[in-house]
């Protein structure tokens, strides 16, 4: 299964999060879920230089990415 790099996520505001604003200091103040599935999505990689910041599923869901995408898609436009 090819892994999708989840930028965005929605907070428990439901507020739509991108990656670049979560920041080491900021990582453990909010919960982020999943705008594909709603599973609790965690922040990986942030600060590091080597690989790219991106969200994860905190447990192995059946998430489906063109969901995800799609419905991302819907929420950048508007
Ligand atoms: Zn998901």
């Amino acid at each position: 299964m090819a892994e999708i790099k989840y930028q965005y996520a929605y907070d428990e505001s439901k507020n739509l999060v991108s990656i670049k604003d979560i920041t080491k200091e900021n990582r453990n103040q909010h919960q982020y879920i999943c705008i594909g599935c709603g599973s609790p999505l965690l922040p990986r990689a942030i600060g590091s230089q080597y690989r790219r910041p991106h969200f994860y599923h905190k447990e192995l869901v059946d998430c489906s990415g063109e969901t995800y995408l799609h419905k991302l898609a819907k929420k950048l436009i508007k």
